[in-house]
């Protein structure tokens, strides 16, 4: 596995000495800068897997520069260090496209943990499927479009987050629980008779024929899979 590439942005130098040295030591590759200009050019140029940024910077602030890289596009995960008591920095620095945040003065096992949680999710997110197709449907994941034979088909969201499991996991047999459980979440309790609706209009919508369905199948007594292969029969 690549070391993952963290840069530090912090004026404080104590601190910042404090941060390198403990990232170095879990075997982070780590790159710093004293204040947000250069850091912003750091963060341009440079391929990173992840910013530790303070807000009370010289030349340009945490704020600021957050708000230019999200304008940019680019889309690194950044953890903001904010100040104790300050909760309206969390709330501004979130709306700014940060991903998390610490409260100095932090431990760095929090910090470390925090990152470690940044860095998985991102991960995650650039493995995710970004187009799929089968038969004549194309799936656009990122567009959140199908197409069926060229033509536009209107799913439901929660119709695409069904699809977006089942092929995700295609030639794997699904539970109705499982699909309640990533599709709806676990603060809502529709009934496995919602998960059948869904499918049933999948179907409808996606295959040639709704009655002899060969990609989304039912699995009798378990739940539901999508055959990428199905038999002609
Ligand atoms: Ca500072």
């Amino acid at each position: 596995m690549n070391v993952a590439r963290i840069l530090i942005i912090e004026d404080e130098a104590s601190m910042l000495t404090g941060l390198v040295d403990s990232f170095t030591m879990s075997g982070y590759e780590v790159i710093t800068a004293t204040d947000g200009r250069s850091g912003l050019e750091l963060a341009c140029l440079t391929k990173l897997n992840l910013i530790i940024l303070d807000i009370m910077l010289p030349k340009l602030d945490g704020f600021s520069l957050c708000e230019r890289l999200r304008m940019e596009k680019i889309d690194v995960p950044i953890i903001m260090l904010t100040a104790k008591g300050r909760e309206e920095d969390k709330v501004q620095g979130l709306e700014l496209g940060a991903d998390d945040y610490v409260t100095k003065p932090f431990s760095i096992r929090e910090l470390l943990a925090r990152v470690k949680a940044v860095l998985r999710r991102s991960r995650r997110e650039t493995e995710e499927i970004e187009t799929y197709s089968f038969a004549d449907v194309i799936i656009d994941f990122k567009a959140h479009c199908v197409t069926k034979g060229g033509e536009t088909v209107n799913l439901a969201p929660l119709e695409f987050e069904v699809l977006r499991l089942l092929i995700k996991h295609k030639g794997e047999t699904l539970s109705r629980e499982r699909f309640l459980t990533e599709v709806w979440g676990y603060d809502r309790f529709p009934s496995t008779r919602t998960v059948d609706t869904h499918i049933l209009n999948l179907r409808r919508k996606l295959e040639d024929n709704p009655n002899n369905t060969r990609y989304i199948k039912t699995v009798h007594g378990v739940g539901y899979r999508f055959d990428e292969n199905p038999s002609t029969d």
